[in-house]
């Protein structure tokens, strides 16, 4: 655990006044969030709950949204579902979290009577949400692909998020993690990571790594807990690739079991090298990971792959590939190719808290590793994106609730 107390599932809140702290996005041209103190209080509608935030941590996401004067790519999303003529309006930004149910919205949720009593999720439990929200009636929502909905949105992406003392969801994506509050089983600094970890367990759990040779291009905390998830599934040789911050990354994988980690800041050819000597009687690695969204690395996933191998792609493109050789790269080596967007609904959620609930793994410490240590309080975000921009630390958390 951090060396910071995150307040417990009964501190006491006040929040009278019907309004809230939280950090906002109040224009895309402009880099940076806004601190408000008085932004209105979400209230439940019919079939939401409401949830107070205990923890709520930063990623890759809201690193562009903070920076989005640079990323053409997170302005055009944020206003995906804007009509032409309408200008973007200012939102509440974050969607990992964890936090404490303060009021059931109305409407029976629970319509035919049937939901299991020990599943029923109740004022005062401790719980996260799926924060993609699907729509729930399309083809894909009802062939088992909620996830990949095509009229999917994401809160904290393109309505009011979790960086903030209290957010609102619907009643079905919200994840019972402890009943009465209890967190003792997951603490609040490992349950504000499960959105996140649920991407690396979604992007592992597609490929076949079991006893197989894996590259993961990418050494973020993403990157880093697909490691941990590739090791303990079996995975017999794991290199990963990395252009940044190399010391601090380099040294958590190999605690993670990378057997193998190159340095690709001056160009991939050691990386290159390395595969084919080491993997020369497959004539490359059997499933490559792309979890950092960079454009040499697509070209790296396609070259070092083996022919008949996996390619699994979570790191998103800040822009289309320039040149693509899809002839070399795919067809003619007979690579299977797979998109993962966040975690499927709600096969991920299950898997992952089953992992983590079963100690076998020691997954909660080593999930501990790739977060900061202290905790951070909203009105802090300057320095915490300051701390996160340098490279000092991979990821960190927001208590919405700490007064230190
Ligand atoms: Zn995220
Ligand atoms: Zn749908």
């Amino acid at each position: 655990m951090g060396t910071d107390v995150l307040p417990g599932a009964n501190a006491s809140t006040e929040h009278q006044s019907g309004t809230m702290k939280c950090l906002v996005k109040e224009d895309l041209k402009t880099d940076g969030l806004a601190f408000q103190t008085n932004y209105k209080e979400p209230e439940p509608g019919f079939g939401e709950v409401k949830i107070r935030v205990l923890a709520t941590s930063v990623c890759g996401t809201d690193k562009s949204i903070y920076n989005s004067s640079k990323s053409e790519g997170i302005r055009r999303e944020m206003q995906r579902y804007l009509p032409s003529q309408e200008s973007y309006k200012p939102i509440v930004v974050g969607h990992e979290f964890c936090g404490i149910v303060e009021e059931i919205g109305p409407g029976n949720y629970d319509i035919a009577g049937m939901v299991p009593e020990h599943l029923l999720i109740e004022k005062g439990d401790y719980v996260t949400a799926e924060m993609h929200l699907s729509c729930g009636h399309c083809y894909l929502c009802r062939t088992g692909s909620e996830h990949i909905c095509t009229a999917v949105k994401v809160k904290g992406v393109h309505l009011d998020g979790c960086f903030a003392q209290y957010v609102v969801v619907p009643y079905k994506n919200v994840m019972l993690l402890g009943k009465n509050g209890d967190t003792s089983d997951i603490p609040p600094r490992i349950g504000a990571l499960l959105d996140a970890f649920g991407n690396a367990v979604h992007t592992v759990q597609e490929a076949d790594v079991a006893g197989k040779s894996v590259a993961i291009l990418g050494a973020g905390p993403l990157g880093l807990m697909s490691t941990f998830l590739c090791r303990a599934f079996g995975a017999t040789r794991i290199y990963m690739s990395e252009a940044a911050d190399l010391d601090r990354r380099s040294k958590l994988s190999t605690e993670f079991g990378v057997d193998h980690f190159v340095d690709v800041s001056k160009g991939s050819s050691e990386l290159h090298k390395m595969v084919s000597k080491l993997e020369h009687n497959a004539n490359g690695v059997d499933v490559v990971l792309e979890m950092s969204g960079s454009l040499p690395a697509y070209e790296d996933a396609f070259k070092i792959v083996r022919n008949g191998g996996q390619v699994i792609l979570l790191g998103i493109a800040r822009e289309p590939l320039p040149k693509f050789d899809i002839a070399n790269g795919v067809i003619w080596k007979g690579v299977t190719v797979k998109g993962i967007f966040g975690r499927k609904m709600f096969g991920t959620w299950e898997t992952m808290l089953s992992l983590i609930r079963s100690d076998r793994l020691d997954l909660k410490s080593k999930l501990e590793r790739v977060v900061a240590q202290r905790t951070y309080k909203l009105e802090e975000y300057k320095e915490a994106f300051d701390v996160l921009g340098s490279g000092e630390e991979l990821k960190l958390i927001f208590s919405p609730e700490s007064t230190h």
